[in-house]
C-alpha cells in the first residue's frame, strides 16, 4: 500500500456527508448575501503571493509549494486564496460585469506546514471577498455573515474576536512603538521574532513560541496609536455589529498573518478545538487590488477552514440517506429484467441498488436490509409471468403486487410523501 502524503487526507463515506452538508450551507449563505461564485485554478505565478501575501509572511517565506516547472517558470500551489481571487477579479475586470463585487471560491489550499489536528498541508477553504466598498457597514456585514455561517452549521461554542491594525498613515508610528517598547528585549526572543523586529515588527504578534509570550503581552496596542479615520472606522464597526446584536471580543493581538490587512481584523474560534482553534479569519485589505495590477479597490473579506468547521460541527449534523429501494432479482431469467428495472428507478430519481453475482434471494435479502433499503422490489419468474413486481416495505413488513407499469411512478410517490413528512 502506497499511503496518501503527510499532511493531505482522504474524506471517505461517513465523513463526505458532513462535507457535502457543509458546501450546501456554504453555497446558500453566500448566495444569500449577494456573493456569485468563482472557480481559480490551485497553480499560480510564485510572484503573486510574494506580491499579494507578503513576503515577510511565514506563508511566504516557509511553506509555500514553489517550484520551477519545466518551462523553467516559478509557480506554487496557492497557499491561500485571497491573491487568486483578486487576480480573477482584475484579469476578468469583474467590475464591469458585476453589480455587486462579491466573490467565493472554495477549494484546496497548500501549505508546508507542521501537520497536526485540524492543521494539514492540504487544506480547503471557503473564501468569501468583497471589492470597492470604504464603509465600516460592510466590514460588520461580513463579519455578522461568517458568524451566521457558523451558526447555519450548528457550531454553538464558537467565539467572535475583533482588532484594527491601522493603515499605512497610524502604522509607522505603531512600528516605532513596537520596537520602542522591546527595546534591548528584542536579543531574548526567536530567531523569527528577530528576523521580523527588522522586516515587520506587527509580525512579532503571529509568534507562537511560548517563550516569547509574556514580551509579546507586553507591547503596546494597535488602538492605541491609530490615525482619527482608522479610530472613528474601528468604532463603526463595533457600533454596526452591536446593532446586528452579533456579540464579540477585542483582542489586541489578532493582527493575523498576511501583510495586506488594514483596518479591520476577525477571527472566529472555535472553543471545542483544541490548539488549532479558528474556523476562520480575514478583514479589510484596501490596496491589495492596486497592489495586484487592478484599480484602486477597498476590498475585504474571510477565509474559513473547512476542515476545522468539520471538526466542529455537531456529530448528527448529516448523515448519508439509505438506498431508496433494492431490485432483487430470482433465477437467472429475472437478472436482465432487474437491471432494467433498476435503470428505471434511477431515471426517476430514486437510488437504487441491484444484485450482479446471481448471488441467492436470501443472500440478496440481506444486502437490501444491511444497506437499509426503503423498499425491496422482488423479480421471480411468477412477477415475470403477470407483469408485477413485488414490493417489500422494510418499515412495516407488509408485501404486495404491483404491476410492473405503475411501480416506478408508485416508488416516486412514496419517495415524495417520505421527504414531505
Ligand atoms: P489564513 O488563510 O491563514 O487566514 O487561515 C484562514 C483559515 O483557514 C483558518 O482560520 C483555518 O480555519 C484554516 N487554515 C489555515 N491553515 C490551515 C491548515 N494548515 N490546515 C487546516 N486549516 C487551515
Amino acid at each position: 500500500m502506497i499511503p496518501a502524503v503527510r499532511g493531505t487526507r482522504d474524506v471517505v463515506p461517513g465523513e463526505v456527508e458532513r462535507w457535502q452538508h457543509l458546501e450546501q450551507v456554504a453555497h446558500d449563505v453566500c448566495r444569500r448575501y449577494g456573493y456569485r461564485e468563482v472557480r481559480t485554478p490551485v497553480i499560480e505565478r510564485e510572484e503573486l503571493f510574494a506580491k499579494g501575501t507578503g513576503e515577510s509572511t511565514d506563508i511566504v517565506q516557509k511553506e509555500m509549494y514553489a517550484f520551477t516547472d519545466k518551462g523553467g517558470e516559478r509557480v506554487t500551489l496557492r497557499p491561500e486564496a485571497t491573491p487568486s481571487v483578486v487576480r480573477a477579479f482584475v484579469q476578468h475586470a469583474l467590475e464591469q460585469a458585476l453589480t455587486e463585487a462579491k466573490l467565493y471560491a472554495i477549494g484546496p489550499m497548500f501549505r508546508y506546514e507542521r501537520p497536526q489536528k485540524g492543521r494539514y498541508r492540504q487544506f480547503h477553504q471557503l473564501d468569501v471577498e468583497a471589492f470597492g466598498v470604504e464603509a465600516p457597514a460592510l466590514d460588520a456585514e461580513v463579519i455578522e455573515m461568517a458568524a451566521h455561517l457558523v451558526a447555519e452549521l450548528g457550531i454553538a461554542d464558537a467565539e467572535l474576536v475583533i482588532n484594527t491594525v491601522g493603515c499605512p498613515e497610524c502604522r509607522p508610528a505603531f512600528s516605532r512603538a513596537l520596537l520602542d517598547a522591546l527595546g534591548d528585549r528584542v536579543a531574548e526572543l526567536c530567531g523569527d521574532c528577530r528576523r521580523r523586529a527588522r522586516t515587520n515588527p506587527l509580525r512579532i504578534f503571529d509568534c507562537k513560541q511560548p517563550a516569547d509570550q509574556p514580551v509579546i503581552d507586553g507591547l503596546p496596542h494597535t488602538v492605541d496609536y491609530l490615525c482619527p479615520p482608522c479610530s472613528e472606522h474601528f468604532a463603526a464597526v463595533r457600533e454596526a455589529l452591536e446593532a446586528f446584536g452579533v456579540e464579540y471580543r477585542v483582542s489586541h493581538r489578532l493582527v493575523r498573518g498576511l501583510d495586506y490587512y488594514r483596518r479591520t481584523t476577525f477571527e472566529i474560534l472555535g472553543r471545542a478545538l483544541g490548539a488549532q482553534d479558528a474556523l476562520l479569519g480575514g478583514g479589510r485589505y484596501d490596496g491589495l487590488v492596486r497592489q495586484l495590477g487592478g484599480p484602486d479597490r477597498a476590498g475585504i473579506g474571510f477565509a474559513a477552514g473547512l476542515e476545522r468547521l468539520v471538526l466542529a460541527m455537531p456529530p448528527d449534523a448529516a448523515v448519508a440517506a439509505p438506498p431508496d429501494a433494492y431490485v432483487v432479482a430470482i433465477g437467472e431469467e429475472a437478472r436482465q429484467p432487474a437491471q432494467v428495472l433498476a435503470r428505471d428507478l434511477r431515471h426517476a430519481g430514486l437510488c437504487t441498488l441491484v444484485d450482479y453475482d446471481a448471488r441467492s434471494p436470501r443472500s440478496q435479502m440481506k444486502r437490501a436490509g444491511k444497506a437499509q433499503a426503503g423498499q425491496v422490489l422482488i423479480l421471480g419468474a411468477d412477477e415475470l409471468a403477470g407483469g408485477r413486481v413485488s414490493l417489500k416495505d422494510m418499515n412495516t413488513g407488509e408485501q404486495e403486487a404491483v404491476p410492473r407499469g405503475d411501480v416506478v411512478d408508485r416508488l416516486r410517490r412514496m419517495q415524495k410523501d417520505c421527504v414531505a413528512s
